[in-house]
């Protein structure tokens, strides 16, 4: 039973500069033939495996699916609708962007039966958000959530950017003290990361940019995490935050291995041992969806990388690693066991974990850090 699907939308009005993501110029002919798409591959792929498909979860991300306005979201549901029943949907989110926000936009909304909001914000500050390429200023994003509120929606979140070039600590301390404000249920805080050719790349290799070094972007993080867990935020993912009751259910079941389809350019998938990873190209995307063919390449894991894939991941979150539990689920990684306690053990002494109980490890916030090394420790 397949419980949790993702639509991506490739297109943006713009672009970002710091933004490596593939994405695509909106324009009107293809925002009105897209919303038809995704639910040809659901179709095409339940098909060719017999999937059976009951979606807990959905969340439309992107790019940028506001784009698609409250028509074309209608009309993604409805051909999604006509192909798996939505009745046991019990979160349903969509990201939108501050710009497209509007009350018919979330009134449409209300109505789909989205549940979750998620706003890319990623500053309040109209310097920043222009110097980024961000296509919308502070102020749209205090109306978007007021009209989001307004439509009844309880469940809103946004994006922020820690560790941007010209924001120092008491403006990051700012940005928090306003998210704060708003009454948010859940916040993504990412570390900027500096993708190769980018704007953002070149105008720093050119020196017309100053990026805060690694030592001023951790600290902006362990300043978030401080000032967002004294505002009753609980950091249960490294880059997530929320209020009780308000984790992001569709992720945390994909962070905790649960298999997941992915719809549209660029989406990636995972079912059973297969994972594969759409061409990050709409109209390559199109072609295979016309020939039938609704992916180009699929990677058949071993059985102790699809069960290193589902495990490991938990050491990014709040709740950490039960070794005991992890390899009961997974027999196939027992003879990790020693090499794996001894390294955590290690870390523990480093001050990069902690243990409780008999054998579940929790990387600590100087650990969340270094995550992927620690990771790869692991594997
Ligand atoms: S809105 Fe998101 S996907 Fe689109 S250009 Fe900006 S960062 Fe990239």
């Amino acid at each position: 039973m397949l419980r949790h699907l993702y639509i991506h939308t490739p297109f943006c009005n713009g672009k970002c500069a710091y933004c490596g993501f593939y994405s695509e110029t909106a324009d009107a002919l293809s925002l009105s033939r897209y919303p038809a798409l995704p639910a040809r591959e659901l179709r095409g792929v339940r098909d060719e495996f017999g999937l059976e498909i009951r979606p807990h979860t959905l969340y439309l991300g992107g790019g940028t699916p506001s784009l698609l306005g409250a028509d074309g979201v209608s009309a993604l549901l409805d051909a999604i609708r006509s192909v798996v029943p939505l009745a046991e949907l019990e979160e349903f989110t969509v990201e939108v962007n501050p710009a497209d926000a509007s009350p018919r936009l979330f009134s449409t909304l209300s109505r789909l039966g989205v549940t979750r909001l998620s706003f890319g914000a990623q500053s309040f500050d109209d310097a920043v958000l222009r110097s980024l390429g961000r296509r919308h200023d502070a102020a749209q994003v205090f109306t978007a959530l007021r009209e989001a509120r307004e439509a009844g929606f309880a469940d809103v979140g946004i994006d922020l950017i820690a560790g941007l070039p010209g924001v120092g600590e008491s403006s990051w301390r700012e940005t928090l003290e306003q998210a704060v404000r708003f009454d948010l249920r859940h916040l993504s805080v990412y570390a900027l990361t500096l993708e190769s050719g980018t704007p953002l790349a070149k105008q720093a290799a050119e020196g017309a940019v100053k990026l805060p070094g690694e030592t001023e972007t951790m600290d902006a993080l362990v300043q978030a995490q401080a000032y967002l867990e004294a505002a009753g935020f609980t950091r249960y993912e490294i880059s997530n935050y929320a209020k009780p009751g308000f984790v992001c259910r569709h992720n945390l079941a994909v962070w905790h291995g649960a298999d997941y389809l992915g719809l549209g350019p660029a989406a990636a998938s995972r079912v059973g041992r297969l994972r594969w990873t759409n061409r990050s190209d709409r109209r390559r995307y199109e072609a295979l969806l016309d020939g039938r063919r609704f992916a180009e390449t699929r990677e058949t894991l071993s059985e102790e990388e699809n069960a290193l894939e589902r495990v490991l991941f938990a050491l990014r979150l709040a709740e950490g690693l039960d070794v005991d539990e992890a390899l009961s689920a997974y027999p196939v990684l027992a003879s990790r066991r020693e090499r794996w306690c001894t390294v955590l053990e290690g870390l523990c002494r480093q001050g990069i974990a902690t243990k409780t109980g008999a054998a579940r490890w929790r990387l600590t916030p100087r650990g969340f850090e270094v995550c992927d090394a620690v990771l790869r420790e692991l594997e």
